[in-house]
């Protein structure tokens, strides 16, 4: 069986600071639920003093959202997030045989969907179809509400990675676009948006086929041997491509992708093209930022708050990039909103595993988005995007939630079509 580190969870000395950063710290206030009263149980269990599947243990390895808060802040380097992987792929190991129909749902959703992003498209057009005919009302019926209140509105048309190309004028280099699976079929209008903005920064877009999911779906769900399946392709297809920068618009995919290096560690055969790999993966925020834009040219009279994706503050320790970025458009009033890097309660697939927290999480986003006044939400990931858009809705707020590139591409007049 897979084991831990045990210098990952020593390298922990107790001190409590990143008691404050953990959101189900914050909601429960008990020692369990925060990223000490983790490692300490993860440490009992790797020392055989408790039992991998009792119930507390495996409450908490649920409960964490790996958002990587307590990582960020702790001052003795504890890499938390692999320890948690870790634990969940121990628990998967040893899961006792599920039934036939929940092997089949696991089999289909994970292995295939993912795996498969022509059934993912299939997926999504009967989802579009359920959505225009309110049978999502009916999958309310039958129990899966809370999947059908989160669910994007899927739009008429993808954006699926088919070798396409977007020449910039004297273009300075070439970025592969991520397009990930299902920011392809949900969040199309986003991709669009990161191409004119990197044509605007002087970079030519390439988003070859071959490529697709990251693979953080699967290492969540503690399967890492088919997260470094779906990872390959990615690599495979960048080493192609001839680009320069791989550019990713989804935070939770950019510090999946960001990661290999660690996910290929075991695997002499993998390792170093992974590291190699990694070491060019960057965060759209991250490339436009390094580029001179200069002001964007329309204003956008609105208050806007910034909703930081945890996978892009905590994993990828991208912070300022955004803010510096919002900054360039004119008449945008920027609050703060009060913990904006606490998560709101996405997490993958956090909100079918653990409903209650996430509800608890999202409703504490919510009500600090309210305070600042905003009525622009800007965020950088699609969890994020479909967590906080459905809590403003059911508070009946009136925000509205966009990704970071569509806000600057509204301000640098870009809807001209691609
Ligand atoms: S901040 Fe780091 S060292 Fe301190 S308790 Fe948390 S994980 Fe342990
Ligand atoms: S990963 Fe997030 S939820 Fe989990 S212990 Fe760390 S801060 Fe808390």
């Amino acid at each position: 069986m897979i084991e831990q580190d045990a210098s990952i969870y020593n390298a922990c000395i107790r001190c409590g600071l990143c008691l404050p950063s953990c959101p189900t710290y914050l909601e429960t206030m008990t020692e369990t639920s925060g990223p000490r009263g983790r490692i300490s149980l993860i440490k009992d269990v790797a020392q055989s003093r408790l039992d991998l599947r009792s119930p507390g243990f495996l409450e908490q390895m649920s409960q964490c959202l790996d958002c990587r808060a307590c990582e960020a802040v702790c001052p003795s380097g504890v890499r938390y997030g692999q320890l948690v992987e870790t634990a969940r792929a121990q628990i998967r190991q040893t899961e006792p045989p599920e039934a036939p129909a929940r092997r089949f749902a696991r089999a289909f959703l994970l292995h295939s969907l993912f795996a498969d992003l022509r059934l993912m498209r299939a997926a999504a057009r009967i989802l579009r179809f359920a959505q225009q005919t309110r049978l999502t009302s009916l999958a309310r019926f039958v129990g899966l509400g809370e999947a059908a209140k989160l669910a994007p509105r899927i739009p008429s048309s993808f954006f699926p990675a088919r070798g396409q190309r977007f020449e910039a004028h004297n273009a300075k280099g070439m970025a592969f676009l991520h397009t990930g699976c299902i920011m392809a079929v949900a969040f199309g209008s986003v991709h669009e948006a990161t191409v004119r903005m990197l044509r605007r920064a002087g970079l030519s877009t390439i988003v070859p086929a071959g490529q697709g999911c990251c693979g953080a779906i699967a290492t969540h769900a503690g399967e890492p041997d088919f997260a470094r399946e779906l990872a390959k392709r990615n690599i495979a297809a960048f080493e192609q491509s001839g680009a320069d920068v791989y550019v990713v618009n989804a935070a939770g995919c950019g510090s999946a992708l960001k990661h290999y290096g660690e996910l290929f560690a075991e695997d002499q055969s993998w390792a170093q093209r992974a590291g190699e790999f990694a070491k060019r993966v960057r965060d759209v925020s991250e490339v436009l930022d390094a580029m001179d834009l200069g002001r964007a040219p329309r204003a956008i009279d609105a208050t806007i708050t910034y909703q930081e994706p945890c996978h892009l503050v905590h994993a990828q320790r991208v912070s300022a990039a955004p803010r510096r970025l919002l900054a360039l458009i004119p008449g945008a009033r920027f609050v703060e909103m009060d913990e904006s890097a606490v998560c709101c309660g996405s997490a993958g697939i956090y909100n079918l595993t653990e409903p209650e927290m996430a509800a608890r999480l999202q409703r504490r986003k919510v009500a600090a988005i309210v305070r600042t006044g905003a009525t622009i939400v800007v965020t950088a990931n699609p969890g994020c995007a479909m967590q906080v858009t459905a809590g403003l809705r059911e508070a009946g707020y009136p925000a509205s939630v966009k990704h970071l590139v569509e806000l600057l591409d509204e301000a640098y007049e870009g809807s001209a079509k691609l």
